[in-house]
């Protein structure tokens, strides 16, 4: 069974985040969408929160499971027998971070592969980031949200 975890705060998930899901869930048996608990982070929206709201924008997808989890992420994929690890691409920034990142996590996640996709041209602008300051500063952030 070909699983992928899709690791991420979703602080909140934007639909950014729900086009890559669905546009991964093709590639795989099982997609876990999995918020990685940083304890050093401040975080908007609580861990409940983001868990309730990945669970309703999932609700209608038998591929998708939400989880969370603490600590590495490539031992958090091996407990759940993930193979694969998904990832997005907005722009070059996104790249030199996740290259990095995704050749560590090869090596200590033994074989662990990531598979990015690129995002489309309409939500690379869309970040978790820019909606908390949108909502921050008491504006309208739903064109963002799923
Ligand atoms: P993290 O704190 O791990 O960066 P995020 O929730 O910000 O968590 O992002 C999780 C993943 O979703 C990352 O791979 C990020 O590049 C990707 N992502 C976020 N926004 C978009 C978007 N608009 N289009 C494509 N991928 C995105």
């Amino acid at each position: 069974m070909k699983v992928a975890v899709f690791p991420g705060s979703f602080d909140p998930i934007t639909i950014g985040h729900t086009d890559l899901v669905e546009r991964a869930c093709p590639l795989f048996d099982k997609v876990i969408v999995a918020i990685g608990i940083n304890n050093k982070k401040q975080y908007l929206y609580s861990l409940d929160q983001r868990m309730n709201r990945l669970n309703k924008v999932f609700a209608d997808n038998p591929k998708v499971i939400v989880d969370s989890f603490e600590g590495l992420t490539a031992e958090y994929c091996k407990s759940v027998g993930a193979r694969y690890l998904l990832r997005g691409l907005r722009n070059a920034s996104d790249f030199d971070y996740e290259k990095t990142i995704s050749q560590l996590n090869q090596i200590i996640g033994d074989e662990l592969e990531t598979l990015f996709l690129i995002s489309r041209p309409q939500y690379s602008h869309i970040s978790s980031t820019i909606v908390r300051e949108i909502i921050g500063a008491g504006g309208d952030a739903s064109p963002f949200l799923p």
